[in-house]
């Protein structure tokens, strides 16, 4: 028998959890953003490789939660602990623990759960001397009896491979658990949603990256043309939001549109007609209905 399990990933925004993730898979499925806190959901990647099978949970930045989205994204990091094998505890190349890192120590296991902890510092290609990151290393072991320490890059393809390595030293044995040619357990319409809400990100400023919310309303086949047709609505908390990304004249929508067109077509391998249009729905983040309409509560 081959091994399989979970592995979830934490720490806080913008250390490197979608970069390691997309390393191991080598797709693009978890949104990379250089704004913090882009990851809204717990992305699970899917790596089968001959007997083995890895399925690596993302989850979203923890923080205090300010409103219904913040605590159901908590709940769902909540979750993705509870149900895995083994702990990334992500942090990137500094010198000591903070405040964030207490924090989430106080999620991590208690010893002996059975559950493995290795302690990731990524970014190291950004410290020289390499010596630097020295002092982290042996603070780790009275912050945490974490199972390994790696330094790393997850720009470095040898690094992502020794941390692959790692894990499955760690992994319990155990059937596949998905099918093997199977990427994620998302669907298209959600890998869309995703692709959507990158390009909003990338291209819009102020509050606006962190307001929207992304709903495919119909998809349908255009036989003649052999053309997939998507209607997708942009929500935003506010009619000043909305003319940020509309834009002058329309403008930004429309190269919003086009570049998500472009990602769509690749990951679908075929053409794409994309419709968006904005709107506004009020305080979207702190309405349970809004939530559970845009698909952010079961
Ligand atoms: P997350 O919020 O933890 O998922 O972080 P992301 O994976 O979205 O990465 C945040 C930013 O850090 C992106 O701009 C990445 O390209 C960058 N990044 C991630 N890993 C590394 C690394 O090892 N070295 C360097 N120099 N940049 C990195
Ligand atoms: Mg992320």
């Amino acid at each position: 028998m081959g091994k399989s399990g979970f592995v979830a990933i934490l720490g806080q925004p913008n250390v490197g959890k979608s970069t390691i993730l997309n390393g191991f898979l080598k797709e693009k499925l978890a949104i990379i953003s250089p704004k913090p806190e882009t990851t809204r959901d717990n992305i699970r990647g899917i790596l089968t490789e001959g007997e083995d099978q890895i399925i690596f949970v993302d989850t979203p930045g923890v923080h205090k939660p300010h409103d219904l989205l913040g605590k159901i994204m908590l709940s769902r990091a909540e979750s993705s602990l509870m149900e895995s094998d083994i702990l990334l505890f992500v942090t990137e190349k500094k010198y000591a623990f903070n405040k964030d890192d207490e924090n989430i120590r106080t999620r991590l296991p208690l010893p002996p759960e059975g559950k493995k902890v290795i302690f990731v510092i990524n970014k190291v290609d950004k410290v020289r001397p390499k010596e630097l990151i020295l002092p982290l290393i042996e603070k780790a072991k009275d912050f945490y009896p974490f199972n390994d320490v790696l330094p790393m890059s997850a720009l470095n393809a040898k690094d992502i491979e020794r941390l692959l390595k790692l894990i499955k030293s760690y992994l319990p044995e155990g059937p596949l658990l998905y099918p093997e040619d199977q990427l994620t357990d998302k669907d298209d319409y959600f890998l869309v949603q995703e692709i959507i809400r990158e390009k909003v990100l990338t291209h819009t400023f102020r509050e606006v990256p962190h307001s929207v919310a992304v709903v495919i309303d119909e998809v349908k086949e255009e036989g003649a043309k052999n053309t997939l047709k998507i209607y997708a609505t942009i929500y935003v908390e506010r009619a000043s939001q909305k003319s940020i990304l509309v834009g002058k004249g329309g403008q930004m929508l429309k190269k919003i549109g086009e570049e998500a067109r472009l990602d769509i077509e690749k990951m679908l391998s075929r053409k794409i007609y994309l419709n968006l249009w904005a709107k506004v729905y009020n305080k979207w983040k702190k309405d349970p209905n809004a939530l559970r309409e845009l698909g952010y509560a079961d």
